[in-house]
């Protein structure tokens, strides 16, 4: 399954998206005066190499840091591969991944059965340097702003902002996908998260798959997950079950039915 990214793209000033076929996922490049940071490291040691090299088509220069968005296999399973790299990520990171990590791993195994082997022998790294609220660091000479706007995709989500280049990164916050994963989402939050993300000033907005999007389709997405929400504060309080909500989802049943499982734990004090 070797593939180079199928896109490389310049996004902003220094500031490239690799775009991987598997997933449609994309992959922050941020690149500074002597070094870069990578955003995100995907699925499995062979995948996360292949960063390095794509990275390396860019610049010579050398991935010191690593910026996980969140801490779902596809965005954090590949961290031990950029050791000695210093690996930012939120505070809540490590203990998801501790919590969910070895179940994550038997589900991308199986969903990935040619490398198996790799997934199987990763060592799952956390992050190491923690981020609560806010945080700026310094990529090469340039300001890289950390930040956590409130629970959505994850309770642990970062959105990672270049103010110099007007570029935000917002991780799964964010996907140009019609079937958006909801397994470890707080519904009633995410919309006014999302919302937030429309307040940062940035002209390109990176999501985590599908390619970059513009203020349009943040409405859009903000509206429809204000939907999701709406239908389950609706069929919560006329005391249905989240299961006879499904179909008044606009959205394929995978996804409506984590969403409205996970909206029903928030209204039932659960989460
Ligand atoms: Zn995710």
């Amino acid at each position: 399954m070797r593939a180079m990214a199928r896109t490389a793209t310049e996004v902003a000033d220094r500031t490239h998206i690799l775009n991987y076929r598997y997933l449609n996922q994309n992959i922050g490049v941020i690149v500074g005066r002597d070094e870069v940071a990578v955003i995100d490291t995907r699925s499995s040691g062979g995948q996360a190499r292949e960063i390095l090299h794509d990275v390396a088509s860019l610049t010579h220069l050398p991935v010191r840091i690593v910026i996980d968005t969140h801490g779902h296999s596809d965005h954090a399973f590949g961290n031990a591969v950029f050791r000695p790299a210093t690996i930012w990520g939120h505070a809540r990171c490590p203990a998801f991944l501790a919590r969910t990590g070895e179940s994550q791993r038997a589900d991308t195994m199986r969903e990935l059965p040619d490398e198996a082997d790799d997934i199987g022998s990763l060592a799952l790294l956390p992050p190491d340097r923690l981020v609560d609220g806010r945080v700026t660091i310094d990529v090469g000479g340039r300001a890289v702003e950390l930040v956590h706007l409130g629970r959505g995709h994850t309770d642990h989500d970062l959105v990672i902002g270049v103010p110099d280049a007007g570029a935000v990164f917002a991780g799964d916050l964010v996907v140009k996908s019609d079937s958006p994963y909801f397994g470890d989402s707080y519904p009633l939050d995410f919309p006014a998260t999302v919302a937030a993300i429309g307040g940062l000033d940035w002209t390109a907005l990176v999501t985590g798959h599908g390619g970059v999007a513009d203020r349009e389709y943040l409405a859009l997405h903000e509206a429809r997950l204000r939907m999701l929400a709406d239908v389950a504060t609706r069929a919560h309080e006329a005391g249905s079950s989240w299961r006879d909500a499904i179909p008044d989802v606009p959205l394929p049943k995978q996804s409506a039915s984590d969403g409205l499982r996970r909206a029903f734990a928030q209204l039932n004090g659960d989460l």
